[in-house]
């Protein structure tokens, strides 16, 4: 350890908070629930909060919490972490892993897993809201804990500003979150600007007329519509975006009729966009558009195509300044061997609108959590480390929970260290 400028951060945690933390991690894991659904993990977070002193809203956005601990006069920081669990079987083999099953929100019955890492965010904000309400003296204003339901259908962060966050609580001057990721345990990723793309996932519904599969004249084909709009919308990026802008058009489900004989009268296709800039964004999106559009009317369909939003996550940007001073404290509390400058990532994030609802900075990093040994074992043998959606992906428990938490620390103590900090 260097020299410790906010005394926020102890070097090593309370040993009973690391066992509580490992515990209420495995509970949750073993428990997972989806989108909007975290009724259980929701109630675990609020008792905790409860029982720190903090001021607790429950039901906020559906089942978003957000605790409110007040140290007197100083500025409000807001700490978020996600909460829900992704539709598929855990492959980990782990102890605690999951059996748990689920509804998706397609209706959908399957097993429920905690593949994204959710779980260990909700362990490093209960953690790191530990340590703020054990060590009052340390700093003074409000930390605004934030756990947020439905991140991973882009539905929750929106939830719960739509139910009146910006005019429930008092404006934050800074908005912290942090990820898991699959880079060597104990190690941070950081990036000023753009760090996660926007993803915008659409359900689209193509219309056609159903007939005999041998009288294809007395039918609008869906299908033939169908297959040919998948092609044409991978000509958007590269016939309609400049190579020095990126975006990725994906068409991730398509479903149309029942028999073989028979031209269906609709198909429905589920596609996501993922791009960096708004201008890019809007570009693919209008041209998606157009070509379902056209394939309607060239093939002399009555309806045009329905469009209904999925799920939109903004591109996730950093505050240059803000991130920087982020950076900074964890080069010195973690060493700069463990903390690095990381490339932008396609994954996406609602983060960001909680920083756009009120108009402040945010700043969001990455935490790694993947075993070293394990990580050069696959180098060595050329395989791949399950990363974030694969149902074998294990973090492992330490240094990860310690990092997060006192990341979370490293952070926060910019903006309320006593001396007036960083706001
Ligand atoms: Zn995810
Ligand atoms: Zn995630």
């Amino acid at each position: 350890m260097t020299s410790d400028p906010a005394p926020i951060v102890a070097a090593a945690l309370p040993a009973d908070l690391l066992d509580e933390l490992e515990a209420v991690y495995k509970d949750i894991h073993a428990h997972p629930e989806l989108s909007m659904q975290e009724r259980r993990t929701a109630g675990i977070a609020a008792g905790w909060l409860e029982h720190l002193g903090c001021e607790v809203m429950r039901d906020v956005g559906g089942t978003g919490v957000v605790g409110l601990l007040r140290n007197g006069e100083g500025p409000t920081v807001l700490l978020r972490a996600d909460m829900d669990a992704l539709p598929m079987q855990e492959t980990t083999g782990l102890p605690y892993a999951s059996e748990t099953r689920g509804v998706d929100r397609f209706g959908q019955d399957g097993f429920v897993t905690h593949s994204c890492g959710h779980d260990m965010h909700v362990a490093w904000l209960l953690g790191a809201t530990r340590i703020l309400a054990e060590n009052r003296s340390a700093w003074r204003g409000t930390v605004m804990v934030v756990f947020q339901p439905g991140e991973e259908t882009g539905e929750g962060a929106r939830a719960m500003i739509e139910d009146g966050m910006v005019r429930r609580f008092p404006r934050p001057v800074v908005a912290l979150g942090q990820h898991l990721s699959p880079d060597p345990a104990g190690t941070i990723g950081w990036r000023a600007g753009a760090i996660m793309s926007a993803s915008d996932s659409w359900e689209v519904t193509i219309f056609g007329r159903g007939a005999h599969g041998s009288m294809p004249e007395k039918s609008i084909d869906p299908i033939v519509m169908a297959a040919s709009a998948v092609l044409n919308l991978q000509t958007i990026v590269s016939r309609q975006i400049g190579m020095e802008e990126e975006a990725v058009v994906t068409v991730g489900s398509l479903h149309a009729g029942t028999s073989e004989n028979t031209i269906p009268e609709e198909a429905l296709l589920r596609l996501n966009v993922r791009s960096f800039n708004e201008q890019v964004r809007a570009r693919v999106l209008e041209g998606i558009r157009r070509i379902f559009r056209a394939g309607a009317l060239g093939a002399g369909a009555d309806r045009e195509p329905a469009i209904a939003v999925l799920g939109e996550h903004p591109a996730t940007r950093n505050d240059e300044a803000a991130t920087r001073l982020v950076a900074g404290a964890f080069a010195t509390h973690f060493g700069t061997d463990r903390v690095h400058e990381m490339p932008r990532v396609t994954a996406s994030e609602d983060f960001g609108l909680f920083g756009a609802a009120w108009g402040i900075p945010s700043v969001f990093w990455f935490v790694g959590g993947t075993d070293p040994a394990v990580l050069d074992a696959a180098e060595r043998d050329h395989a791949q480390v399950p990363g974030n959606h694969n149902p074998a992906f294990a973090p492992t428990l330490h240094p990860t929970i310690e990092t997060g938490v006192r990341a979370m620390l490293a952070a926060a103590g910019l903006w309320l260290a006593p001396k007036g900090g960083a706001a």
